[in-house]
């Protein structure tokens, strides 16, 4: 039977997986998993189509800001702050498709939701949320606090 987290092969008699520890026959795990990847395909399809939008903006805007000066240089720290949210995105994404970071996962996500498509970056915030499962898990020891 293959793991439904990390794809290890393991012994049909097997109760546990040998590699990560995941109870193995966990259907809903398998399941769930697509969601991390969605979320992180949104992630990144959001980031991408923001930064298309970015780039138009930014040769309009410079042909114009030529003309008008001020707004040119207010221009500037906007696109930076803009490209740095679209670059969180895809990092949160491809955390989410590796499934490495939740939180990651989730700040990428949210990013991808106030500086990408809003509607995609809500998607994959909620698949993300929905997916919390997925990710690696933190040590046994912090959840008894
Ligand atoms: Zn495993």
């Amino acid at each position: 039977m293959f793991c439904a987290r990390c794809g290890k092969g393991n012994e049909d008699s097997s109760a546990f997986c040998s590699s990560c520890g995941t109870k193995l026959g966990d259907v809903q795990l398998g399941k769930k998993r697509q969601l991390s990847r969605i979320a992180g395909i949104l992630d990144i399809v959001s980031a991408g189509l923001a930064l298309a939008v970015v780039l138009v903006w930014a040769i309009i805007w410079f042909r114009v800001g030529d003309a008008i000066g001020l707004w040119y240089a207010l221009f500037v720290p906007f696109l930076v702050i803009w490209l740095v949210g679209i670059a969180v995105a895809i990092v949160g994404g491809i955390h989410a498709l590796r499934r490495s970071s939740w939180n990651w996962a989730i700040v990428g996500a949210v990013a991808a939701t106030a500086m990408g498509i809003w509607f995609i970056g809500m998607a994959a915030l909620v698949l993300t949320a929905l997916a919390r499962d997925e990710f690696r898990q933190p040590l046994p020891l912090s959840q008894n606090s």
